[in-house]
């Protein structure tokens, strides 16, 4: 028997290094541990055995199933190690692969315009009033001394939804609304989307604004120029100082452009200023009795000054851009600039 269980181990020991998948050796598993194995075959016979040579006889057998079971068992966790290690290898990962880049996004450059000028005027205690964009025809025109028939209503070239209902033109009606419900001094700031039926390489149909608006006693026009002067500072550079040219509004008497140092040459004279080293940034003024009165604010008593500016304008001198359509078409190549 003991020659028997011999080549059964070396039959056993032959297939296992044959076998060269993991499959194949739980073939071989039931082939020589299972019920209908040869050493399952022995043990059977273990019953008609001598009771004397039983001890023996399966001392000998159970030999061969430990012997048989440690060569599959061995070969088997070889095969599962190396699937693992396939495995980990498929799925290493290479940390010294670049990156994917995720884009973080940044203001628009008409926010970040914006946002600097409401500070630049904050410090100078001023207080931010936000208006409607689909307007009165009374408080963007007739409260701001441009009665029906006035040939400034052709000039800003309206959006009308009906004769009484309009897309604003301009921020000046959230300075009206402001002045009807509030009592002198009055300091605020009105940013805000404004509409206009223009459309070239510097106007656009909707752009932005802000307006500022004081009231109170003995405001004069030594006010708003000691105002602008220190907003062209904030803005453009220290070196920056600001020009009163005579103009003519509706709203305000007198009135004046405004023009800030060329920030480009320093006043000397460049093309971008045309040689006169001034460029214009806004139109203001001394408010205009009537539109006091409008409001309920006696002008007698009380005066004050009122601008507004273009806020792509003063993005557009700010950063030399060239087109006032840039800043609407998104282009990343564009934005990412002021990032
Ligand atoms: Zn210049």
């Amino acid at each position: 028997m003991q020659e028997q269980i011999n080549k059964l181990v070396a039959d056993c020991k032959k297939q296992v290094a044959e076998a060269n998948d993991l499959k194949k050796i739980s073939e071989l598993k039931a082939k020589f541990l299972g019920k209908s194995s040869p050493v399952n075959d022995l043990m059977k016979g273990l019953k008609d055995v001598a009771p004397a040579d039983k001890p023996a006889f399966g001392k000998v057998i159970n030999e061969c199933r430990v012997a048989i079971s440690e060569l599959i068992t061995s070969k088997e966790v070889e095969f599962k190690n190396l699937e693992r290690s396939r495995k980990l290898q498929s799925e290493t990962i290479d940390i010294s692969l670049p990156s994917t880049k995720i884009e973080i996004g940044a203001l628009h450059p008409i926010t970040k315009v914006k946002n600097e000028i409401i500070k630049a005027f904050m410090g100078l205690g001023f207080n931010v009033a936000e208006g409607y964009e689909i307007e009165a025809d009374y408080h963007c025109f007739q409260a701001l001394n441009i009665p029906k028939d006035h040939p400034a209503r052709d000039m800003q070239d309206t959006f009308y939804f009906s004769e009484n209902t309009v897309l604003r033109p301009h921020t000046s009606p959230a300075q009206i609304r402001t002045m009807e419900v509030q009592k002198p001094p009055i300091k605020i700031l009105c940013p805000g989307r404004v509409y206009r039926a223009d459309d070239d390489a510097t106007h656009s149909p909707i752009f932005h604004q802000i307006e500022g608006l004081v009231v109170d006693k003995n405001i004069t026009l030594c006010d708003l120029k000691g105002i602008l002067d220190e907003f062209a500072r904030i803005m453009f550079s220290s070196e920056s100082i600001t020009r009163f040219r005579p103009s003519h509004f509706p709203f305000t008497e007198p009135s004046v452009e405004v023009d800030v140092t060329c920030m480009v040459c320093g006043g000397k004279g460049c093309r971008i200023c045309k040689g006169t080293g001034w460029i214009e940034i806004l139109g203001s003024g001394v408010v205009n009795r009537n539109v006091l009165s409008n409001c309920g604010i006696d002008p007698d008593v009380y005066s004050g000054f009122a601008f507004g500016m273009g806020i792509e304008r003063i993005a557009m001198i700010k950063y030399g851009i060239p087109d006032i359509r840039m800043l609407y078409e998104n282009d990343v190549r564009f934005l990412k600039q002021f990032r």
